[in-house]
């Protein structure tokens, strides 16, 4: 029974040890200056659907709303891919907070749902279109990619087919690549300079290929912030997938991304 008690008593200190470790740890952190960079927002719709419907991806709008409140709150102004580029060039200016809101696969809630929420708060987005999938059920379809576009939203390619480019030979993602951009250029899209990888897979060679085939950013699914020191090709995503914890949720996911970025961890 003594020994029992003893047993126990060293579990408890250890537990209190860890956490007051713990806690140093958080404190530490947040006395240390915010880290540099730029938070790119991983969306793929917002909308009433719940994740038991199969939507594990889906924010519902008044969460998406709460969302927007937080970043007008902490002075954050939404950007597009293309400002950030055009920033990393020296041809425009960032405001001083930045954040990039990015969507992918091109749901036509994007349209009825995300723009006129976009538009009530002035803030932009970018958005991944999946080629082969404009126009069908449930997607986007041209002429409203062509008036988001009016609208101030900027088009970008994730690809033709959704297919993982990783497990393809190097002639086929080239062609993922530069067919998906032609199209959309061809369709009235402008110029399509920004990438999203489907399912955030990608390998070393891509960076080259995309450049080849006149891209100029291309977004992971690795957590992170980016500076203009980032590899454009490379970038790193905070996913925001359909919120169990409200806010506090959000605020977690901003911040773990930031702490990976301070310890220079990179998750792939
Ligand atoms: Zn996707």
């Amino acid at each position: 029974m003594r020994k029992k008690d003893s047993f126990l008593k060293k579990i408890r200190r250890i537990a209190l040890a860890a956490g007051f470790l713990l806690l140093a740890f958080l404190c530490g952190l947040a006395f240390l200056p915010a880290p540099e960079g730029i938070p790119v927002l991983e969306y793929h719709m917002v909308a009433d659907t719940s994740p038991e419907d199969g939507w594990a991806y889906n924010v519902p709008p008044e969460d998406f709303r709460d969302q927007l409140d937080y970043l007008r709150e902490e002075g954050y102004t939404a950007i597009s891919m293309l400002d950030y580029m055009k920033a990393k060039k020296g041809k425009a200016e960032l405001p001083p907070r930045p954040v990039i809101l990015t969507f992918d696969d091109g749901y036509e809630s994007n349209y009825t749902t995300l723009l006129p929420i976009l538009e009530s708060y002035g803030m932009k987005a970018t958005v991944y279109m999946v080629t082969n999938d404009i126009g069908l059920p449930g997607y986007l379809t041209w002429d409203e990619l062509r008036d988001m576009q009016e609208r101030g939203i900027e088009i970008g390619s994730h690809t033709a087919n959704h297919q993982p480019l990783t497990e393809m030979d190097r002639s086929r993602q080239e062609e993922e690549m530069r067919l998906s951009k032609l199209l959309l250029e061809w369709n009235g899209i402008h110029t399509v300079f920004s990438f999203s990888y489907p399912n955030g897979a990608y390998d070393s060679g891509m960076p080259e290929l995309l450049a080849q085939n006149g891209y100029l950013t291309a977004v992971t699914g690795d957590a992170g912030l980016n500076t203009f020191q980032t590899d454009p090709y490379l970038l790193q995503r905070i996913n925001i997938p359909h919120p169990r914890f409200g806010r506090m949720e959000f605020r977690l996911r901003l911040f773990k991304a930031a702490v990976m970025t301070r310890l220079g961890i990179r998750q792939h």
